[in-house]
């Protein structure tokens, strides 16, 4: 039974955090039919993440669904060939061919600038009128019952109470929605150390332009990765080629120091290097070039699987529920199928009730449909990108022996890759998977049995 005089598609549906999660969920809700979506973000904008980003092939064509893709492919690099290397010595231990993707999964797997990718979908956001920001706002106190609300509180300005008929939390790895759902089922918020952290670095093309060596990378269509023991860079062009783009992997050891909940720490330029002291001279003079006293470094956190993602009119997104470690370049991607299957389940509320509102039974349900078509291949990339680090990260020893033969294989043509976003089978399963079509497909199946 609905709420008499309101529409489902006027359901308010609240949105915590202006990351890729939520402008994508946003963007999703609206292109639904939803005309009352807010996004609540702390910062007071969007931000600039100076780093860039690979744009997979099932993040691409949802963007595509949600009318986002070609303005941000248009400054992006198609990445046609991957080079594993080894760190110390700059020899080649695999090299996968990438031209098979675009006929495979319809797009090309691609590399752009994070700014562009959150550009492209604030701008798809402002294109909705259904869709209002209010920045410069946190959120805290968020009750489940007997709706959901929570507590808004502006920067400048008193703090007021939000309630809402479907909340979305994409709040990221230190979500307090996570947190306060996990206390109500008696469950610990268990963010976990990975021991790994990385820089970021972009180089101009200006700063690479009199080396040989730096302007070839910077001029292929090609992700470089150089490995070592419990350390590696990837780098690759974006931004039409005027960027080169390097994020390491190392030990966390420079957050020994640090409060257990520091994520980001100004790094010293003189530790990065003596990270990758025995990496080429030829890489390490690209480290070089970042001045000193603007190097930053992430720690990579990870969280256990959660017992669930939803309660109530409450869904997680993003980080939030599974924050991934790098090594997939998935983490965006993941975030943004959740948004499109989010879209798909709430917008069955509007395609079976147009003219009241669903009860919260009813919101609850699709929510779970979301719950059941994500959380299982969310948490199993996790753990793909989990073992695709201790791959690259090996040192000295059998299973590395084993993981450079499998590399020289692949010269061949056969096996599998070691590093896995390379890998035929892996990117069969995280490529080929359309995240809209499979939510309408589950849709009507799941809910039946729900
Ligand atoms: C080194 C590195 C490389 C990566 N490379 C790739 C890649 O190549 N491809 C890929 O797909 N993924 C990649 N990722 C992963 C990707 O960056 C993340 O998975 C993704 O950005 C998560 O988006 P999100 O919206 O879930 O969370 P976030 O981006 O963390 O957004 C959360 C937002 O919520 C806001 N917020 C939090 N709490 C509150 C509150 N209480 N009130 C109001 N606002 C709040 C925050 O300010 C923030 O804006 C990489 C990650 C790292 C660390």
């Amino acid at each position: 039974m609905g709420i008499p005089n309101k529409m489902s598609k006027n359901l308010k549906i609240s949105i915590i955090g202006a990351g890729m999660g939520g402008l994508a969920s946003a963007l999703a809700c609206a292109k639904a039919g939803f005309e009352d979506i807010e996004i609540f973000e702390a910062a007071s904008d969007l931000g600039f993440v100076g780093a860039g980003i690979q744009l997979a092939p099932n993040m691409a064509r949802i963007l595509d669904k949600l009318g986002v893709w070609d303005p941000i492919a248009a400054d992006a690099v198609v990445c046609e060939e991957t080079s594993i290397r080894q760190g110390s010595t700059d020899d080649e231990l695999g090299h996968v061919d990438l031209h098979y993707v675009k006929p495979t999964y319809q797009y090309d797997h691609m590399v752009g600038h994070r700014a562009t990718l959150a550009g492209g979908l604030y701008d798809g956001c402002k294109r909705e009128k259904a869709i209002k920001f209010t920045f410069g706002t946190t959120i805290t106190d968020v009750q489940f019952s007997p709706q959901p609300s929570f507590t808004a509180t502006p920067r400048k300005g008193e703090p007021y109470t939000v309630e809402t008929d479907v909340l979305l939390a994409a709040d990221g790895i230190k979500s307090i929605v996570r947190a306060a759902m996990l206390r109500e089922l008696g469950a610990q918020d268990d963010v976990q150390d990975t021991g790994q952290a990385a820089y970021r670095i972009m180089l101009t093309r200006e700063q690479m332009k009199d080396d040989p060596y730096m302007l070839a990378l910077l001029d292929a269509n090609k992700v470089t990765r150089w490995v070592g023991p419990k350390r590696h860079i990837i780098a690759y062009p974006i931004s039409s080629k005027q960027i080169y783009n390097i994020s390491t992997v190392q030990p966390d050891d420079n957050f020994a120091a640090a409060p257990s909940a520091t994520y980001t720490t100004k790094g010293s330029k003189s530790a990065m290097m003596e990270v990758f002291a025995d990496f080429v001279p030829n890489v390490k003079k690209m480290l070089d070039i970042v001045p000193d006293g603007e190097v930053c470094e992430w720690k990579l956190r990870v969280h256990s699987p959660l017992p669930t993602w939803i309660r109530g009119q409450v869904a997680l997104v993003g980080d939030a529920c599974h924050p991934t470690l790098p090594h997939l370049a998935q983490g965006a991607a993941q975030a943004i199928e959740d948004a499109a299957v989010l879209g798909v389940v709430l917008g069955k509320l509007i395609i079976h009730n147009p003219n009241s509102t669903p009860n919260p039974a009813e919101i609850n349900q699709a929510l779970r449909v979301y719950e059941k078509v994500r959380k299982e291949r969310a948490e199993t990339l996790v753990e793909t990108a989990a073992a695709a680090g201790r791959a690259m990260h090996l040192g000295e020893g059998k299973e590395k022996e084993e993981r450079d033969r499998q590399f020289k294989a692949l010269k061949d043509g056969k096996g599998p890759v070691p590093d896995k976003w390379a890998d035929a089978d892996v990117q069969r399963i995280i490529y080929g998977f359309d995240a809209v079509a499979e939510a309408d497909k589950a849709f009507e199946e799941l809910v039946s049995k729900l």
